[in-house]
């Protein structure tokens, strides 16, 4: 995808000229010798495209291999996939058959000519779903099933692993959605579609070491109270979770319940609905979070990093946010408030009953916002 280190012969004589003049530069002003940048580190990225009611997940390898997990709602996607200078694709996954899902999948086949499907055998069909398999074999496509066992899928050096899959659920198609846990290095992102309690029950049973501790949870069923439990974000202990949805959709997503949920675990939260795209990239240790939106009362994108904390103690994980997304702590709304990490709905209603504040350390008279927390804040809050 990016080869930082190549450099063209005509910008190789640049670079010793270049180096020359500042050598000798430096030895004028008898400064220190000049350090080379170091070269930019291989990076995986995932991408939760903002494509409304519906999920679609880009992700790419440091190698350039790109995987794409559903298609959204329609073909939509693919103008976005063209956006971010995607090509080719070598791997779909359809998590499940439901057209929020697939309905931009044909399109994406036919653009971007991807070498394999990834689907479950589920009985739920519809004669759009048996168009889009038709498809499928018309392109020549080779076609793999989750197994009940893990399925290790390499994507350059990033490991996708397809959850083994719970038995076929005749009467809820969302509990036969294909699980998948994204890993390199230490980070990792956890995707299960729809999936509802039978599926994390079945996972959590079955193969509890690859749900636990994940870096990134997209949560299920964009943002249903059905798609997230405490049980599920006890194991999964996510550092950011991000969601899926549309704009004023019919469904009420995301769940007040599930805000809540994420509220109380302190699991900071982020809406395509609110940011638009969500892009998470990764060198294995580090990463990095930026929005394509502001969100209203912004000045810039939201962007967070931290490292990835799983092999110290979580309490080491960092997490800070870059200049010029502040909140105004005395106006913002209470959905301005919950684009701040670790604000959740309730956190950010005791801010609002608590104004007006002086200062952002006059947040300490509210009840479970502690030192450390609002440390944190600093970087995200002005008080105006
Ligand atoms: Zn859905």
């Amino acid at each position: 995808m990016r080869n930082p280190l190549r450099i063209s012969s005509e910008s190789r004589r640049g670079l010793v000229k270049t180096l020359i003049l500042g050598l000798c530069a430096a030895i004028a002003t008898f400064a220190a010798p000049a350090v080379a940048a170091p070269p930019r580190v291989a990076e995986l990225s995932v991408e939760v495209l903002d494509v409304g009611q519906g999920d679609s997940i880009l992700i790419r390898s440091p190698e350039g291999k790109v995987a794409l997990v559903d298609a959204g709602p329609s073909k939509a996607v693919v103008n976005l996939l063209k956006q971010k200078g995607v090509k080719a694709i070598d791997l779909v996954v359809l998590t499940h058959h439901h057209s929020d899902h697939y309905g931009g999948m044909s399109e994406v086949i036919r653009e971007f000519k991807p070498r394999v499907f990834l689907a479950t055998n589920s009985s739920h069909t519809t004669s759009s779903y048996l168009k889009l398999l038709q498809l499928v074999r018309d392109e020549g496509m080779r076609s793999i099933t989750p197994t009940t066992t893990v399925r290790k899928i390499g994507l350059g050096s990033v490991v996708l692993n397809v959850l083994p899959q719970p038995p076929d659920n005749t009467q809820e198609e969302n509990d036969n959605s294909i699980g998948i846990r994204v890993e390199y290095g230490n980070f990792s992102a956890l995707m299960t579609g729809d999936s509802e309690e039978r599926s994390r029950a079945y996972w959590e049973r079955n193969c509890p070491s690859l749900v636990r501790d994940c870096t990134i949870l997209k949560l299920a069923h964009h943002g249903s109270r059905n798609g997230t439990d405490t049980k599920w974000l006890d194991v999964v202990r996510p550092e950011q979770a991000v969601v899926s949805l549309g704009t004023g959709n019919d469904y009420g997503h995301p769940h007040p319940e599930t805000l809540s949920l994420l509220d109380r675990k302190h699991v900071p939260l982020l809406r395509t609905d609110l940011v638009g795209t969500i892009s998470i990239v990764s060198d294995g240790k580090t990463w990095d979070l930026t929005t394509s939106k502001r969100s209203r009362g912004t000045t810039d994108v939201a962007v967070r990093s931290a490292s990835t904390g799983r092999s110290n103690a979580r309490e080491t994980t960092s997490a800070r946010s870059s200049s010029g997304r502040k909140v105004d702590v005395n106006n913002a709304s209470a959905q301005e408030l919950m684009t701040i990490p670790s604000i959740g709905p309730s956190s950010a209603k005791k801010i609002i009953a608590g104004r007006p504040y002086d200062s952002v350390d006059d947040l300490q008279r509210i009840k479970g916002l502690g030192a450390a927390r609002i440390a944190e804040l600093e970087s995200n809050v002005i008080v105006r």
